[in-house]
């Protein structure tokens, strides 16, 4: 192993990203760990491991039960304890393995010496594919989670920013003029949902043609985690996604890409950084690759 490759293999060493939704910071490298926080939308996608850092943020999203994105979302509430947070964090979990997590959270604190008279669940929403959620502490930030294939239960989610617009018949309005309409009881506003970020969690290439809105996010992360020539089977096999599966879908929908930033995360830990950004430089097609960058 090289020294480059020591600096990518460390989930506590966070790799910082300026995202065009919030800054992005976290580890993501397969196998390893994945977290990653998005502090201006108080949100983080995944607990793989948990540093200080994570500990302000409120919302927090589980992919799935992987022990690598799941095993810390325990140790960042007991962390927010010990630090004084008095506000209780509310952790998002797919409805399939709700019951799940309840009993594993539940193991773990009898595990650790929890008087069971004294336990208590922390915040824990299940969600559903398809219902649109506001977050708890953030309700114009509003979350809708969608199903992906990977070899466990997972899933992907879009973050909407949610906004009422003016109805085009009343942009030439005054200000006096809007009152009185409001006054009058008249609908002058829209409702606006615009697509700030959506991510993936980990699974197969298929999953992002499955789910062709995430093309039209402000910035899609998804995950990588194969990149040479004869692993595509492989990637199939073990349920992750082929950097030409990303190559595929990004042909396959031209002009229709609308994000601003297409970011690549959860890399097999083979690789070392040269060969990441080597590889996406020559694969990714040249109209798409001011877009993509590698979260390493
Ligand atoms: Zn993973
Ligand atoms: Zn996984």
């Amino acid at each position: 192993m090289t020294t480059e490759n020591r600096y990518i293999h460390n989930a506590l060493k966070q790799v910082r990203l300026h995202a065009a939704c919030s800054s992005m910071q976290g580890f993501s490298i397969s196998g390893l760990a994945t977290y990653l926080q998005f502090p201006e939308m108080n949100f983080c996608v995944d607990m793989g491991e948990c540093p200080l850092s994570a500990t302000p943020i409120d919302h927090v999203f589980l992919t799935h039960a992987h022990g690598d994105h799941a095993r810390c979302i325990m140790r960042h509430n007991s962390l927010r304890k010990m630090m004084g947070v008095e506000r209780d964090s509310v952790y998002y979990i797919p409805e399939s393995i709700y019951e799940g997590a309840k009993a594993w959270i539940k193991a773990e604190a009898m595990f650790e010496g929890v008087n069971e008279s004294k336990f208590r669940y922390p915040e824990l929403e299940p969600v559903k594919a398809g219902t649109r959620t506001p977050l708890r502490y953030r309700k114009d930030l509003v979350i809708e989670p969608f199903e992906v294939r990977h070899s466990v239960p997972a899933m992907g989610a879009t973050i909407y920013l949610h906004k009422k617009k003016l109805l085009d018949e009343f942009l030439g309005k005054s200000a006096q003029e809007i009152i009185e309409l409001r006054q009058k009881g008249v609908e002058i506003t829209r409702e606006v949902y615009d697509p700030q970020l959506s991510f993936m969690g980990d699974c197969m290439g298929e999953s992002l043609l499955d789910h062709p809105e995430v093309f039209k996010s402000k910035v899609l992360v998804t995950e990588c985690t194969f990149l040479d020539k004869d692993e595509e089977q492989m990637a199939h096999k073990k349920g992750h996604t082929h950097l030409k599966s990303i190559v595929h879908a990004l042909k396959e929908l031209g002009s229709e890409v609308k994000c601003e930033q297409i970011v690549l995360t959860h890399f097999s830990m083979k690789y070392s950084e040269r060969h990441i950004t080597e590889t996406i430089a020559n694969e990714i097609p040249e109209e798409f690759l001011e877009k993509v960058v590698a979260f390493i």
